[in-house]
């Protein structure tokens, strides 16, 4: 911590521009107090070190989060004094009694309050999912920005993921989520956008590093600058699927996905083209979508009658049994039913392929057969077909206000 409090409750910051003889005086003649628990604190003024306040190593300390590394202190130390230099009202390691948290800064912004959490180790999924809660609570946006070191790219455009990060990211309509992150050590943002993950880890990605010196506020509290997503990535997803050989030790899905192939006599690597989609909200299963969408294609969709509407909620039932069997799995984040938008996601992603057609509000029409592949050359073109129709189909509807500026701009001509 940089802060602490004296005896007589004044507060002393190290971020003020101390030099090192007065405070090895202070600390001679003075008593330091954490803010939030009050037990007494030790300066530590080492020469390798940021200077900093610690706990006693048996403190029980409420606010006090993981053990501050100096990669945490040197990033949360940079992003006080910029946020500062754009003449932002922040503060450092504020104590919020009433839900006894003490984020790492608080800022004000366009009238708003910003609760900037600097995370750099894993923490427990619960714990992150708690305190955002706490800071919604209390009318405190919380802003989680991850430790540079947490960045680990794989291959170009895909990156690992852990549980718990998925609790940082921030989603901007309609459908870029995008994770943000701050290295001290290179003074620079990184900015994942267009996150769409392919199994449980594992996401493709687009990356946009931003210096600290030319990075304005509104990256962190609004939204990075856009790029363009790349879409169409997705068929070496889908083409990965195709091509793996089957595991020695397949997972529990797996296996009984095979088992479910096997009884309509496929090869797994020719499943059909309507299944292993990013539709709308398809992330809130942390399941591959090749799994999930597999089954409901084979267990439901294809049994219903061509001519007989059903329900969103009947398509809801039938794969609410197989995830309270952990057949399948959800995302921890945010919505605890995050996973009926995914399956009414994926239901209008099947209405752009043609799959089905949508009748009233949650009530949908088979309208054909799935398509499944004789070869893996078709199934490749197959996919490829289906990706240019329903990637553009979204994008036009994502872009529809600005063609609805063009058109009206022509009317007027
Ligand atoms: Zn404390």
């Amino acid at each position: 911590m940089f802060t602490a409090e004296y005896q007589d409750g004044t507060t002393i910051s190290l971020l003020e521009g101390w030099q090192l003889a007065e405070l090895k005086q202070l600390r001679r003649e003075q008593e330091f107090y954490c803010r939030s628990c009050k037990e007494p604190l030790l300066l530590k003024l080492g020469g390798k070190r940021q200077w900093h306040f610690a706990h006693r190593t048996k403190s029980t300390c409420k606010a006090m989060g993981e053990a501050e590394t100096p990669y945490h202190l040197e990033g949360k130390k940079q992003l006080y004094y910029w946020l500062k230099g754009h003449s932002l009202d922040v503060g450092i390691e504020i104590y919020l009694p009433i839900i006894q948290q003490r984020p790492d800064l608080v800022v004000r912004y366009q009238q708003r309050l910003y609760a900037v959490e600097f995370q750099c180790s894993p923490i427990p999924v619960s714990v992150i999912a708690k305190r955002s809660r706490g800071y919604q609570e209390v009318g405190i946006t919380p802003i989680w920005l991850l430790g540079g070191n947490r960045l680990k790219r794989q291959r170009s455009s895909t990156y690992a993921i852990q549980a718990f990060e998925w609790h940082a990211f921030r989603h901007y309509p309609p459908d870029n989520l995008s994770l943000s992150y701050y290295c001290p050590e290179q003074h620079s943002f990184a900015f994942l956008q267009h996150v769409m993950p392919y199994s449980a880890t594992r996401t493709l990605a687009e990356l946009q590093q931003s210096p600290l010196e030319s990075t304005q506020p509104a990256a962190l509290f609004h939204q990075p600058k856009q790029l363009p997503a790349r879409r169409m990535k997705w068929l070496e997803i889908k083409k990965h699927w195709r091509y793996q050989h089957p595991l020695s030790y397949p997972s529990r899905v797996e296996s009984y996905l095979l088992q479910l192939l096997y009884r309509y006599s496929l090869p797994r690597n020719l499943f059909p083209i309507e299944a292993g989609w990013p539709s709308p909200y398809y992330y809130y299963f942390e399941t591959s979508p090749y799994h999930w969408q597999t089954f409901l294609l084979f267990e439901f969709l294809e049994h219903q009658p061509l001519t007989k509407p059903f329900t969103l909620q009947i398509v809801s039932r039938c794969i609410q049994p197989y995830m309270l069997k952990g057949l399948f799995s959800r995302r921890q984040i945010h919505e605890e039913a995050g996973w009926l938008q995914a399956v009414k996601g994926y239901l209008s992603w099947l209405c752009q392929m043609g799959y089905l057609e949508q009748t009233g509000e949650e009530y949908f029409k088979r309208v054909r057969s799935i398509v499944i592949p004789r070869t893996m050359e078709e199934a490749f073109r197959l996919d490829a077909a289906a990706a240019r129709r329903c990637f553009t189909m979204e994008d036009e509807a994502e872009n529809s206000g600005d063609n609805k500026g063009i058109n009206s701009k022509k009317a007027n001509i």
